[in-house]
């Protein structure tokens, strides 16, 4: 659908078919889906198309408390009690039938959140089941996870969720916290509860014991009755630096735990001597996979100036080739913005680069008529005092600045209140590792990007919150240590 230089490919599309939509769902307490005592009901749309897809409840206060009750009855009469080995069966099962669902998982995450089902089909899904893997294996072993021979856990966590990767970040939040020994009122995001839902089922199916996981839909309302409340141990939130600090002040005082994922605006450093091609590739699925919608996305080109021009032709003609539209077509890279909230926003911001001065550019492209949409997007000519150069947009836009010095380039990655993320590609070891340690920031990757491995801890520095999440880290969250 882009550019002069693609030629039409026939249609792809996923068959929606496998997917079962109900009318309508309620909260998923003690082990059923139930209706609500208080709550009220709110749409959840394609976002690609704007059709409605479900009718979902919003939970209200007395439906979190009876969330929160049955969450405790489950971890001092079962869950805590149970062995890890125990334990594990229960995960190593939810990891199986994630696997044996995948395509139903897959086209129910595109449906409900825009994104291409490329990645949900091979991303989004396969790293869900390989977190719970993950998390399942250290259930029974976490005497020997440097928390001492038989740490405890915490209690009743209340984890709230983003729309970007719905059912990957319900498993970030339930892995660790059920193999620890924790139960969970998990909170999905207003925009996409349905792969949250499903994950629901999949726990009935696997005979997980009721109370265990607690599934409650709605939007801040909900949010805030679930984190504020007083009957729960820990808070893992993951969303916005604006509500994250929200959060962090409601608890101050408070006996619970936290751990925040906020937002980023993530630094990808190209040097002179960068493998382009691969450069390219990397700028690319670091600012356009998930259509920006990523904390930890490659936001900010800094290219090295005797390069940058050729690395903004080839990333000009790289982006000519993305094929935008229908997220369940399987040759789609760029799908739907995930709803008509963030695409304002993304609009917004985008103007600011524009009137503060710097060059837009996106490749010729008609976007479909219906649904929330936005091109792949590259603002050249930025300077670091930009809106553009500093907040996060959160969407398909890359800002490119560019540095002369290995020093100038530390210097203008770590000017910006956050540190989640940052890219530095170049040839040499040395380099790398010297980069490395002078960035400001949770994850560094190098000569690739966007990477994620449930072996490995996920997390930021300042402005992007704390506590990590995967790998032998990602316990500690969940550990009374
Ligand atoms: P948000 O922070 O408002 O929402 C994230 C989650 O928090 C949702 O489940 C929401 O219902 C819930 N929530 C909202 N208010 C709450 C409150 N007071 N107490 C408890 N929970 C609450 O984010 P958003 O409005 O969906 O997106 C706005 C911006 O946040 C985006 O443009 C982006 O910059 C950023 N964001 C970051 C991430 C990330 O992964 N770090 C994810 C989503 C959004
Ligand atoms: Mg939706």
């Amino acid at each position: 659908m882009l550019g002069p230089m693609t030629w039409d490919y026939a249609p792809a599309p996923e068959s929606r078919a496998i997917v079962e939509l109900r009318p309508s769902y309620g909260l998923f307490i003690d082990g059923e889906f139930i209706d609500p005592l208080d709550g009220t009901s709110f749409k959840t749309v394609n976002p690609a198309d704007e059709e409605v897809l479900a009718e979902v409840t919003a939970a209200g206060p007395r439906d979190v408390d009876r969330a929160v009750a049955a969450a405790r009855r489950a971890q001092v009469e079962v869950w805590g009690p149970m062995s890890g080995a125990e334990r594990a069966k229960y995960l190593f099962r939810v990891a199986r039938i994630l696997q044996e669902r995948a395509r139903e998982l897959a086209v129910l995450e595109s449906l409900d959140n825009g994104k291409p089902i490329r990645e949900s089909r091979d991303i989004d899904v396969p790293l869900a089941a390989a977190y719970f893997f993950y998390y399942a294996g250290w259930a029974d072993k976490l005497g020997y996870a440097g928390f001492g021979s038989d740490p405890p856990p915490l209690g009743v966590a209340g984890q709230v969720i983003p729309w970007n990767f719905p059912l990957l970040m319900a498993a970030w939040k339930l892995a660790p916290a059920l193999a620890t020994g924790n139960t969970s009122v998990l909170k999905p995001a207003e925009t996409t509860p349905l792969s949250a839902l499903l994950l629901a089922e999949i726990c009935q199916q696997a005979d997980l014991p009721p109370g265990v996981v607690n599934v409650i839909t709605g939007a801040g309302a909900t949010g805030e009755a679930l984190v504020t409340h007083s009957g729960i141990d820990k808070v893992a939130f993951t969303g916005s630096t604006e509500v994250g600090k929200g959060i962090q002040r409601a608890l101050a005082g408070t006996r619970k735990r936290l751990t925040l994922e906020l937002g980023g605006k993530g630094a990808n450093v190209v040097f002179d001597d960068a493998p382009l091609d691969e450069a390219v590739e990397g700028i690319v699925n670091g600012i356009f996979f998930n259509q920006g919608h990523v904390c930890c996305a490659g936001s900010r080109l800094l290219v090295q100036e005797s390069i940058a021009s050729e690395v903004v032709d080839r990333l000009k003609r790289r982006l000519a080739t993305l094929r935008l539209g229908d997220p369940l077509d399987k040759n789609t890279d760029i799908g739907a913005i995930n709803s008509a909230e963030q695409l304002d926003k993304i609009n917004d911001l985008a103007a600011t680069g524009e009137q503060e001065g710097a060059q837009r550019w996106a490749p010729s492209c008609t976007l479909p008529g219906r649904g929330f949409w936005f091109p792949p997007t590259v603002f050249t000519g930025v300077s670091p005092s930009y809106r553009i150069a500093r907040e996060e947009i959160f969407g398909p836009v890359l800002s490119v600045l560019t540095f002369r010095t290995p020093e100038e380039a530390v210097m203008k990655a770590n000017n910006v209140p956050y540190g989640l993320s940052a890219g530095i590609w170049t040839e040499k070891g040395s380099r790398i590792l010297w980069m490395a340690g002078q960035m400001r920031a949770g994850v560094v990757w190098a000569n690739t990007f966007n990477r994620f491995d449930p072996a490995s801890p996920f997390g930021g520095y300042r402005e992007s919150g704390f506590g990590r999440e995967g790998g032998r880290h990602g316990l500690e969250a969940y550990l009374d240590v």
